[in-house]
């Protein structure tokens, strides 16, 4: 028992200056971070964050300073700094959501408003310490646990985000007991040092680590997944590139060997290209192949896969479908593309051949098997005058 009271009865004083110190290190680190990353598109949560850092610094040495410098601009300044600073934190972690929606931000706005003007008249009408540190640990708990709770439940946090966002809350609300036994107990100021009031710093310090390291760990992360997923796709048109597609199709193969369900692959290919860019430039060129993969990507089921698979030509794997059903589909696609009308350039029109080979996937074939008989078939469809399906 009295080495956990030794452990946790720390100076008050001390804890209130390593806050200080603490968010000025992590305002730092941030700075030193978003220089690095300013076009990121997480800037804005990075400006955020490094602001809030440098109010609470602030905030504190204001705390510190209680009877060196005047109380209204320690205790009244101090307080609403903090206040600000944490609101700002709790934004950030309410914008980390990919669709926010906007009535939380107004509400955190709200609670901010609620938490400064209660704790001003608090002060004015009892001006007790324990008091203040009630009401100050109350709001800390009311701005942090919306957003935190957001975080927790949104199905687009990556797992290390619900971890900091679970934290967080585990912290606040320790704090808010924290808040209601420091009621009870009427001695205590800022600068009193006794285990309740060193534990509600242990706390503060343990969420400005968790959040400040948490932040900067989920920005990496953050980068990280956008860089893994823009390796999955093809820099001009954005559709999935060859090599996604095909250690997708591999999966799909060996699943649709199991179940005996037909495939089918689609290698469709622009007529006639090399004249477009020739006739109307490589940048007019670009236009059509953006338009043309656009278009395939929202002509296929969810579950069917396409990509460009090189230059001018696109190769789509759709599960479950047989030839007759992939003509179908190769036709309607064809129709599509046959119909598009470029604003650059309104006369212009633009159709794609389309060679198709579907069968039962089983062990004796393999994806090269499909992907080559598909070949095969457009190569057929150009012979046979282009703009059309050949399906083998
Ligand atoms: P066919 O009807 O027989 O398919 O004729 P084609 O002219 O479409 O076929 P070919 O394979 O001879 O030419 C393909 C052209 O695609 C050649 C190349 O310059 C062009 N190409 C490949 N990649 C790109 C690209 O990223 N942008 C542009 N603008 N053109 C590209
Ligand atoms: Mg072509
Ligand atoms: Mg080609």
């Amino acid at each position: 028992m009295e080495f956990f009271e030794i452990l946790f009865n720390l100076d008050v004083k001390t804890m209130i200056g390593v806050l200080f110190w603490g968010n000025l290190a992590l305002a730092f680190l941030i700075l030193r971070y978003y220089l690095n990353h300013r076009l990121d598109r997480d800037k804005i949560l990075m400006q955020g964050f490094g602001i809030a850092k440098i109010l609470q610094a602030v905030a504190w040495i204001l705390l510190f300073l209680r009877g060196n410098i005047h109380d209204i601009i320690s205790v009244y300044f101090g307080n609403v700094l903090l206040f600000v600073g944490f609101y700002l934190d709790s934004l950030v972690i309410l914008k980390m959501n990919k669709k926010t929606e906007k009535i939380w931000m107004i509400l955190q706005s709200v609670l901010l408003g609620v938490s400064i003007i209660s704790f001003i008249l608090l002060e004015i009408l009892i001006g007790t310490g324990n008091v203040r540190i009630a009401m100050a640990s109350l709001s800390v708990f009311c701005i942090f646990v919306i957003p935190n709770v957001l975080n927790t439940i949104d199905k687009s946090s990556s797992r290390f985000q619900k971890f900091i966002g679970i934290i967080n809350l585990l912290f606040v609300l320790l704090l808010l007991i924290r808040a209601i036994t420091s009621l009870l107990n009427k001695e205590v100021n800022l600068h009193t040092n006794n285990i309740l009031q060193s534990v509600t710093f242990i706390l503060l310090i343990l969420l400005m680590f968790v959040n400040g390291i948490g932040f900067l760990l989920i920005m990496y992360e953050r980068s990280y997944e956008r860089l893994r997923e823009s390796s999955n796709l093809d820099p001009l048109t954005q559709i999935n590139n060859r090599r996604y597609f095909m250690a997708k199709a591999e999966a799909y193969y060996h699943r649709a060997v199991g179940e005996q369900t037909p495939l089918s692959f689609l290698f469709i290919d622009i007529d006639f290209f090399k004249k477009v860019n020739d006739t109307y430039g490589h940048l007019f060129g670009d236009e059509v192949l953006k338009t043309v993969a656009k278009t395939i990507y929202e002509n296929v089921r969810p579950l069917d896969l396409c990509c460009r698979f090189g230059g001018e030509e696109f190769l789509i794997l759709a599960h479950e479908t047989n030839g007759e059903q992939a003509v179908i589909m190769g036709n309607r696609i064809r129709e599509i593309i046959q119909n598009l009308v470029f604003e650059e350039n309104r006369q212009f029109k633009c159709t794609v051949s389309v060679g198709i080979y579907s069968g039962l996937a089983n062990s004796e074939q393999n994806i090269q098997n499909f992907i080559d008989n598909a070949d095969q078939a457009l190569y057929k469809a150009k012979k046979s005058g282009r703009n059309c399906v050949v399906s083998f």
